[in-house]
């Protein structure tokens, strides 16, 4: 049971710099099927074929709405060949998507029709469909209007099914306060509730912000084992930064917090900095732009194999290794 949250801490507090989630990465064993699922049954689209800028032998696929919209993306290295991974502690367990108020019965059938197993439940009285992808990674569908923010993609969906983008990740830690304080100090987050049970430890934190992605739960449970990393496994959670300025000035956090960052990376279509939270979840803090129409026009997206300008030589030798999609 959720205990009462201070739903207008946001509207008084000016240290909200981080407003949701920018994009979560996972492992794909299979990139094909792995496209099938998120373009065909969920119905995002494909809107960025790259590589693992740090390890080229990886297709890097980002799916999301028409724009790749911050906040709507989730994307997959491919890993295959590997072994499948172990949730537990020091990992994100579960990733949840927004829909439309009223549409979990379509998705329900949808998933059905697809011989998909699912079940129905309710989280703060919102219906939430949850759901494995082809890898086993855990998915939630959760009733929450967010329209307007997001563009959508309508080929497969109308507007009234679509999902509209990221609304939660759920992290399975091994100190719940540690990980909190990051999301509080840094990213200026607050807590919304929270539940105990001998055992078993839940926090919600919000970013008060009506953006995509904007929540995150924070688990302990005493029996958990530790995550082994494999296919079905988030790699990283990626936050939203308003721009340089608003990721240098987290940046500062981090490091005021005793913890350690990598440097600025340039990933093209936005710029990072990653580092561990004290129960080892891989944060990235990536901007808002350039964004996805950088190297190719919003009509395109997704259509050619983009890489960056240091593996641009290498483009044969690199597209011959990488699986088929
Ligand atoms: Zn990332």
């Amino acid at each position: 049971m959720w205990l009462t949250g201070c739903e207008s801490h946001a509207m008084s507090c000016p240290m909200t710099q981080c407003i949701g989630l920018h994009h979560v990465t996972a492992l794909s064993g299979n990139i094909r099927r792995t496209h099938d699922f998120y373009t065909r049954v969920l119905g995002l689209r494909l809107v960025k074929k790259t590589v693992n800028f740090d390890d080229a032998a990886s297709w890097h696929l980002y799916f999301g709405d028409t724009t790749g919209t911050p906040g709507t993306l989730i994307t997959f290295f491919s890993w295959e060949d590997t072994r499948a991974g172990q949730p537990g502690f020091g990992e994100t367990v579960a990733v949840s998507f927004s829909i439309p108020p009223g549409s979990a019965p379509f998705w329900a059938e949808r998933l059905s029709d697809e011989g998909i197993a699912c079940a129905l439940d309710h989280d703060a009285k919102a219906p939430v469909i949850a759901l494995h992808d082809p890898d086993g990674l855990a998915l939630e569908l959760v009733e929450h209007d967010i329209t307007g923010l997001t563009h959508p993609h309508l080929d497969e969906l109308s507007p009234d099914h679509a999902i509209t983008g990221l609304h939660a990740a759920t992290l399975l830690v091994s100190d719940v306060e540690a990980t909190a304080r990051v999301l509080m100090d840094v990213f200026g987050w607050y807590e919304t509730g929270r539940s105990e049970l001998p055992g078993f430890e839940r926090m919600r934190l919000q970013s008060g912000a009506k953006a995509q992605g904007a929540q995150i739960d924070l688990l302990r449970a005493a029996n958990a084992p530790q995550a082994k990393r494999g296919t079905g496994s988030v790699h990283h959670l990626a936050f939203r930064a308003a721009d340089e300025a608003a990721q240098s000035a987290m940046v500062a956090e981090i490091r005021r917090a005793g913890l350690e960052t990598t440097p600025v990376l340039d990933r093209t279509y936005f710029k990072s900095i990653y580092f561990r939270e004290p129960s080892g979840v891989l944060f990235e803090i990536a901007t808002d732009a350039p964004g996805f129409t950088v190297d190719e026009n919003v009509e395109r997206l997704g259509e050619s194999v983009k890489l960056p300008a240091n593996l641009q030589d290498k483009r044969e030798v690199i597209l011959a290794k990488l699986p088929e999609i």
